[in-house]
């Protein structure tokens, strides 16, 4: 029997396809990954406390709770859901061959929303801290009352770093920009809203060694060129860039640089006619809960014309 549609994934574009597609009788196969890339089912939420920026929950959500309740609901819509990681699939025949290490499908279509994982750097008091001062996410954590009117750093001097870095300044006492050469790798106009504004400081040449605290983060401690330092800080976070999960395509679809897959310009659709990409595994800019969602909801749509048609 050949399947409709193949939704590999569990965040939330992977349950909204699901949704939207089990709403659209195409009896949509999730595969939700068994710790696929070192993560949950469930997705990057599920490594969160608090989501506040999620519409509908005006109180906030757990990021378990939200993702279990999306689950529940593609589930109830109609989606078969699989806790198996795809290992492999093969777009080279029609239809198209989804491997777990359980079982091999064939399918008409695949849905990709394999997400991204946040690099880590695996430094001394990473476990301890992480989501106890440590995050690598900003715009969803830096709201929280832990962070506010405190000093904070951020680590990386990339677009994001600069991003991170002006955006946290809206709660944070200080921030301090940790890069690890002597120059930025941001675009002009991001050094530029740095390193004019006179609450952020940058530590040129230094690598983050060790985050230390008691039950949370109450500092970390720099490696510099004639060197260690500690500096005071309530919180960490790391903006040295994603990892999309794309290995088990093993380069059958085009990526760019960073590995983000490609997609059509205002669609979901890949360079190859039934494959579908969604959430943050091709998106390398927005990268938030909602906007995931939003695409899976695209995706979803997109694959059901393309069965149509
Ligand atoms: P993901 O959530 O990345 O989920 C994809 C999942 O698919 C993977 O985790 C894995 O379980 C599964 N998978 C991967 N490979 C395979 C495979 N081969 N086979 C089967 N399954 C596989 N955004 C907000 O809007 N608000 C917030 O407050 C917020 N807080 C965050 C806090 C943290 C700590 C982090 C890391 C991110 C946060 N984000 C937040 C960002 C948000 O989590 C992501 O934008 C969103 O989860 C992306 O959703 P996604 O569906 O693309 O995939
Ligand atoms: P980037 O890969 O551009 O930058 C990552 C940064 O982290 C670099 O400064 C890098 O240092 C540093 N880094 C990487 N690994 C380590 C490590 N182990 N220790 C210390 N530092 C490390 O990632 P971004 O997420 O910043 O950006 C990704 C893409 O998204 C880019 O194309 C960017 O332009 C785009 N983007 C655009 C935005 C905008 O235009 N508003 C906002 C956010 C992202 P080094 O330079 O030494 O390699």
């Amino acid at each position: 029997m050949t399947e409709q549609i193949v939704i590999i994934g569990s965040g939330p574009a992977a349950h909204t396809a699901g949704i939207y597609a089990a709403r659209a009788q195409r009896n949509p196969i999730l595969f939700e990954g068994e710790m696929a890339g070192g993560v949950a089912a469930g997705g990057q939420l599920t490594t969160t406390t608090d989501v506040e920026n999620f519409p509908g929950f005006p109180h906030g959500i757990g990021g378990p709770e939200l993702m279990m309740a999306m689950r529940e609901q593609s589930e109830r819509c109609g989606t078969t859901i699989y806790t198996e990681t795809v290992t492999f699939i093969d777009l080279s025949v029609r239809p198209f061959v989804v491997t777990t290490p359980y079982r091999t499908l064939s399918t008409q279509s695949v849905i990709i929303a394999t997400g991204a994982t946040a690099k880590r750097l695996g430094i001394q008091g990473e476990t301890t801290f992480w989501q106890k001062g440590i995050s690598a996410c900003a715009v969803c954590d830096g709201a929280l009352p832990m962070f506010r009117g405190k000093p904070l750093v951020v680590i990386g001097g990339g677009d994001s770093a600069c991003e991170e870095a002006s955006f946290l300044m809206k709660y944070a006492s200080s921030v301090t920009m940790v890069v690890r050469k002597n120059q930025l790798r941001a675009s002009k106009v991001m050094q530029d809203r740095v390193l004019q504004n006179p609450n952020i400081t940058i530590e040129w040449e230094s690598d983050v060694i060790a985050a230390n605290g008691d039950s949370l983060l109450q500092s970390v401690t720099l490696q510099q060129p004639n060197g260690q330092k500690t500096i005071p800080v309530s919180g960490l976070f790391y903006a040295i860039g994603h990892v999309p999960n794309t290995d088990f395509l093993n380069n059958q679809l085009p990526l760019d640089e960073s590995g983000y897959i490609l997609t059509e310009a205002g669609s979901t659709r890949t360079s190859v006619p039934g494959v579908f990409a969604c959430g943050d595994v091709q998106d390398r800019h927005y990268r938030q809960a909602i906007t995931a969602a939003g695409s899976g909801c695209m995706a979803a749509l997109d694959a059901d014309a393309y069965l149509s048609h």
